[in-house]
This record gives C-alpha cells, structure tokens and sequence, in this order.
C-alpha cells in the first residue's frame, strides 16, 4: 500500500471500530488487521471470493473490495462477537445465520433494506427458514441468505437491546443452549421494557 492509501484506511479502521463499539459499548477483542491493496495479496493471504473474512476472534484479511467501513465493520463484529463468547464455543453454539445477521445488521450495510428483501423473498413468501442459511452462505441469493438474517436478528434486537444481547453472550458463554436464550430474551427484555415505560401508571394504579 502507499503511505496515502495507508493513510486512508486507517482513518476506515477506526471509523469501523467507532461503529462496533457503539454497539457492544465498547470493543474487547484485539485483532490483527491485514488489508491488501492487491488480489494477489488476498488469495496468498488466504482470502476466495468474499470482499474479508474474519478468523476467529483475533485476525481479519480484507480483499482491496473491502477496505471500506461495511466491510471492516461487519468482520469486526464477528469478531468481537466470538472474542465475547469465546471463539471455539462461538464457533460451535452461535448460528452462522445470527453471526452474520448480526454483522450486517452492526455494519450498517446498505444493501440491505427492506425493499430490497421485500422483491427478494417475494414479499416473504420464499424467505429461508433459519436452520437453512447456513448452508446458503457465500454462494448468492444474499438478500435472501444474509438479508434474512439481518432481518431476524434486527427484529430480535429491538426487543433485546445490548442489555439482551449481553446476556444472550453470556448465557451462550457459559454452556447454555443458543435458541433458548434468544427465544427467552427477546421476550423478557420487551416486557421489563415496556414495564418501564409505563412505571408511572403502574405505581398511580397501586393501591
Ligand atoms: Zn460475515
């Protein structure tokens, strides 16, 4: 890379690590950044197809068609998503379909608006079953694939919030069973929630 060019991406750098800490509150994994300006770079480093790929939960390789702040930020969620639950559990208890979701959703990717999965699923009606888009990863359809999760883990997180998604890691982290806790989470973070917000009236109504 050229000092310019360096310099630029950094400046991506950090803005991607603003985005991820925003989210979490803050960024505990420490990763090892590569970002290539060549292809020739990204496949000697590892790199197929896909514009970066995240390892675990310590390096991330970015392909030239990916020094940009969706792509450094949706690799950075992943990665400190599996720094939070630890990687080889991540690797084994966290869906892909909510690893990615989440990335997509963290990353603020463009692509992926309402309307957009709207004409891709027909309206919903060819949308994926989750347990489904595993498999359906990096090989097209990304609207369906990766933009269903987006959209699952979206809705999820509306009710959750970061105190839901904490405990959702923390749950997964110590053993429990994924789909449990995030079927359990979103429904008791949006009642306490609504409870809240209505203290006042439930206090007036006390007798
Ligand atoms: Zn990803």
């Amino acid at each position: 890379m050229s000092p310019g060019q360096r310099q630029e991406f950094l400046k991506i750098l950090s803005l991607s690590k603003e985005r991820v800490s925003a989210f979490f509150g803050s960024i505990e994994a420490s990763s090892k950044v590569f970002a290539c300006s060549t292809e020739e770079c990204f496949v000697s480093h590892g790199g197929v197809t896909a514009k970066g790929k995240a390892y675990g939960d310590s390096m991330l390789l970015l392909s030239p068609r990916g020094l940009d702040a969706v792509i450094a930020s949706h690799e950075l969620t992943h990665i400190e998503l599996h720094g939070r639950v630890g990687a080889f559990r991540s690797w084994r208890a966290m869906p892909s379909w909510f690893d990615e979701g989440l990335a997509v959703l963290v990353s603020e990717d463009p692509r992926y608006t309402e309307d957009a999965w709207l004409k891709a699923t027909d309206n919903g009606c060819n949308a994926p079953k989750l347990e489904n888009i595993g498999e359906m990863l990096g090989k097209g359809d990304w609207l369906l694939s990766y933009g269903t999760a987006r959209r699952e883990v979206g809705a999820w997180y509306l009710h959750a919030g970061r105190a839901g998604l904490e405990r959702l890691i923390a749950e997964v982290k110590n053993g429990g069973d994924f789909n449990s806790a995030f079927n359990s989470i979103a429904s008791i973070e949006g009642a306490s929630k609504s409870l809240r917000s209505s203290g006042t009236a439930q206090k007036r109504a006390v007798p």
